[in-house]
């Protein structure tokens, strides 16, 4: 790291911190010289500078460097300006659109590429088993121990009743109709069946993403059944649409720090520092639950890819650290595939399928938190939980997964699901809304460690596993 001393820029920069700090604990209401939209746009505009003139003109650091110093800006932000900070997310929220913006062509032209590259129907349904099975496993195995800890601390044993009540207040409005749209149960052909889509169009317009990952292999196994010249095109207009997209993300990576700075500070701001004491227990098990998977992920690369664990684990933190920023599986793919591809040395033929497919079906970080929660929930309610109730929520927890969407808070949704087979209060769901943002951070890092997983174990056993580059991922 080195660090300038120009006075210039550290005039700019101390005016800007000053002005940021004055502007952060300024009551909206308080001064008539700005109206509220000038007072959000000013304040974006200063703390863009302050961080702009640290990170790139005072400070000389790498990518990854930056993005860290931000996350840890970010946490001392949304603790000390617990109100002003939230205009600021604004920053975040054009990151986030940045990467989310490219998840849909990249899952299409990736998925598409990566199947027609894998050259015959055979292989490629050799592969998709073999995805498949880590994907079931793993979530089986998550979920497990999720439900052991639970069983073990008992996290919703000696909840207060005021507590209880208190927490029962976030059950209104628009969250209670969203938690009676889940529960209207869907036939499960009929969830099936929408897998195809009648018109892919929609599919992508609406970022469908189970229809778009069916789409896209069909078309991907239908180019190796025709003529390679006639093939040939199709697939190379893809490969560059993918390359493209890539490289995108490579663009919009660079402004990571910021947007993580403002993403964390907002998400910090708002957990309320007390409701997270009094759930304090059953945080500690989903978070210790998530902490024990992070140590299992490098042991599998390990059996059975023959890597390093610290490779692996060093060669996964990008990844890592942008779903741990963002929420969002979806929006960290571009990042993860880099990350599969550069530091851990895995094929790009099995990088492009396994992980879009992970991205949308494997969550054993959400399956694990499902878990704890059903239990917490249950034992709150005093509902006692037997082998049976808890063998159908593994059940349930794995088919919500695969049908959970790679987005924040979608997880606390499908909880609903689970609740609902083993005769649960769904309205429990909101004794853990105050702490699921943070949870949500927590349980995105691990659902993204486990995909990338999937793919060193996958292309160990296809033979395309290279060895790690220890490149940066665009980090
Ligand atoms: N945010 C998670 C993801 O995108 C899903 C969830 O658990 O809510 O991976």
């Amino acid at each position: 790291m080195k660090v300038s001393f120009e006075w210039k820029t550290i005039t700019v920069f101390i005016f800007a911190l000053i002005g940021s700090l004055f502007l952060l604990l300024l009551p909206a209401s308080s001064l008539t010289l700005f109206s509220g939209p000038a007072l959000k746009i000013l304040r974006i505009v200063l703390v863009t500078v302050t961080l702009v003139f640290l990170f790139e003109r005072i400070l000389t650091l790498e990518l990854f460097t930056k993005i860290l110093l931000g996350m840890i800006l970010g946490v001392i932000a949304g603790l000390v300006f617990t109100t002003g900070i939230y205009d600021v997310k604004a920053i975040g929220t054009a990151f986030l659109r940045m990467i989310q913006m490219i998840v849909v062509p990249l899952v299409l032209a990736s998925l598409l590429v990566g199947t027609a590259s894998l050259g015959d129907p055979k292989k490629l349904g050799r592969i998709g088993a073999k995805t498949f099975a880590y994907y079931l496993s793993t979530t089986a195995i998550a979920i497990c121990v999720g439900l052991i800890l639970a069983n073990i601390f008992q996290p919703g044993s000696g909840l207060s009743p005021e507590v209880q009540a208190q927490l029962m207040k976030n059950f209104t409005g628009e969250f209670s109709e969203k938690v009676s749209q889940m529960s209207q149960g869907k036939d499960p052909v009929e969830t099936l069946l929408n897998i195809i889509p009648t018109n892919p169009l929609n599919s992508l317009n609406q970022g469908a993403m189970l229809q778009i990952i069916f789409f896209a292999i069909m078309i991907g196994v239908a180019l190796t059944l025709i003529p390679k010249e006639k093939a040939q095109p199709v697939i190379a207009f893809f490969d560059g649409l993918n390359d493209v997209m890539i490289k995108i993300v490579l663009l919009a990576i660079k402004i990571a720090p910021y947007g993580v700075f403002a993403l964390i500070a907002d998400a910090v701001s708002s957990f309320g520092l007390e409701i997270i004491f009094s759930l304090f227990k059953y945080t500690l098990v989903v978070v210790g639950g998530l902490l024990i998977l992070s140590f299992f992920y490098p042991m599998i690369a390990r059996i059975f890819g023959g890597m390093k664990p610290m490779d692996f684990a060093r060669g996964i933190r990008p990844a890592q650290i942008i779903a741990f920023s963002t929420s969002s599986s979806a929006a960290t793919l571009p990042v993860t595939m880099e990350a599969a591809e550069d530091n851990l040395g895995v094929s790009n033929k099995i990088a492009s399928f396994v992980l879009p497919l992970g991205a949308t079906i494997n969550m054993d970080g959400t399956a694990l938190y499902q878990g704890v929660a059903a239990v917490f929930i249950a034992q709150v309610y005093g509902i006692p939980l037997g082998i049976g109730d808890q063998l159908i929520i593994v059940l349930t927890a794995i088919l919500a997964s695969i049908g959970t969407a790679a987005a924040p808070g979608v997880g606390l949704l499908m909880l609903v699901m689970i609740l609902k087979q083993v005769g649960i209060p769904l309205e429990g769901v909101a004794l853990i809304l105050s702490v699921d943002r943070l949870l949500d951070m927590f349980r995105t890092t691990i659902n993204v460690t486990s995909d990338a997983c999937a793919s060193v174990v996958v292309a160990a056993s296809e033979g395309q596993l290279e060895e790690p580059q220890h490149k940066s991922a665009g980090i």
